[in-house]
């Protein structure tokens, strides 16, 4: 893979260009995306954006959601767009079956394939990208390379508020590790330049509907287990309580990092019911690697301390696994938190 500063050459004239997200897209893979997307306007590109699946709600008000072509409710505009284009940017994911279910039409496309991306291993089939694990968020990335293509002054209110909206929701509120100082730097750089940063939080943090947060109380009551014995927790949802709840895409966001609030807790899991499938989302603190755990039990991956997956075995069945694989990793995860 060259880098993508290597790129720049090819940049120099108008061009035809898709940027392509991951499936379920977070405010992450929209705001790098949506970032990249009035960038490549402002430098006279035809620019298309394209999610594989929908997006949620609370991603609405975001500069340039419009105009993303959702490939599952619109195949063939977005297959267009993607066989259209002369150059692909694939945001906030390094594997093509990450884009499902428009991985094919992505696989197909005879565009050159750029990466920009956290995620650790990386699929060899791309062209250009950059590839950071040590960043906090693609959204930083798009940041970099604005100023690595000697753009900086081209970010502008609409490119700063999507690049805050990924930083933000992929360091949890500036909290986990990966905020580095050059976070901090970058959000200063931004906010010197007008960015307003409540409205932002507000947006995306205080958005939901009632029966949200009732969900909320229930899970937590009724289906949150804990296995002090590993310092570990699940939260089982059945596809009964979706519809219960009537919940919509987006509604279980978050869900995961509950139980690592209660003390000693280093491991906790989410497993959703849906259409025959089981989405898992995983999430730890400190060294316990969920990356690897997530590509050993779930055919999934992630992050060192984020990660998800998913299994086609019943809940129950998806549950035992869980428990098996807690006592197989025993020795890793009864090892207490470090203290500061
Ligand atoms: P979430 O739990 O929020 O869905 O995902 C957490 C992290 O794991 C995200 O960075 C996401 O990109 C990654 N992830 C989630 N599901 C999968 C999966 O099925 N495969 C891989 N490789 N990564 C995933
Ligand atoms: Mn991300």
């Amino acid at each position: 893979m060259k880098p993508i500063l290597e790129l720049l050459p090819l940049l120099s004239r108008p061009r035809q260009i898709a940027i392509i997200m991951h499936q379920k897209p977070d405010a992450d893979a929209m705001g790098s995306s949506l970032a990249l997307f009035h960038y490549f306007q402002l430098k006279h590109h035809q620019v298309a954006v394209v999610s594989p699946t929908s997006y949620p709600d609370f991603l609405k008000w975001m500069p340039g959601a419009k105009e993303v072509i959702v490939y599952e409710s619109h195949p063939e505009k977005a297959t267009q767009a993607l066989q259209n284009a002369e150059i692909i940017f694939c945001m906030d994911f390094n594997a093509f079956h990450r884009a499902r279910p428009a991985d094919e039409a992505l696989a197909q496309s005879a565009g050159i394939k750029v990466m920009i991306d956290h995620h650790l291993q990386p699929e060899p089939v791309f062209e250009y990208g950059l590839s950071d694990v040590q960043a906090s968020s693609t959204a930083e990335l798009v940041y970099e390379v604005i100023i690595g293509w000697g753009d900086k002054s081209l970010i502008n209110n609409e490119i700063a508020q999507c690049i805050y909206a990924g930083t933000m929701t992929d360091t949890g509120s500036f909290r986990f590790a990966a905020t580095s100082a050059r976070v901090h730097r970058m959000v200063a750089d931004l906010m010197d330049q007008g960015l307003r940063h409540e409205p932002i939080h507000q947006a995306i943090y205080d958005n939901f509907l009632e029966n949200r947060l009732r969900f909320l109380g229930y899970v937590l009551s009724n289906r949150m287990e804990i296995f002090y014995e590993y310092n570990a927790a699940l939260i089982a949802v059945p596809a009964s309580d979706v519809r219960k709840f009537n919940l919509s895409s987006g509604d279980t966001e978050g869900l995961v990092n509950y139980p690592l609030s209660i003390q000693g807790i280093k491991l906790s899991a989410l497993m959703v019911e849906n259409h025959q499938e089981i989405r898992i989302s995983l999430r730890s603190k400190g060294d316990f690697d969920v990356n690897e755990f997530a590509r050993k039990y779930f055919n999934g991956g992630g992050h060192l301390n984020a990660a998800g997956g998913r299994s086609t075995d019943s809940l129950e069945a998806t549950v035992a696994r869980f428990k098996k694989a807690l006592e197989e990793n025993k020795a890793l995860l009864e090892k207490p938190l470090k203290n500061p």
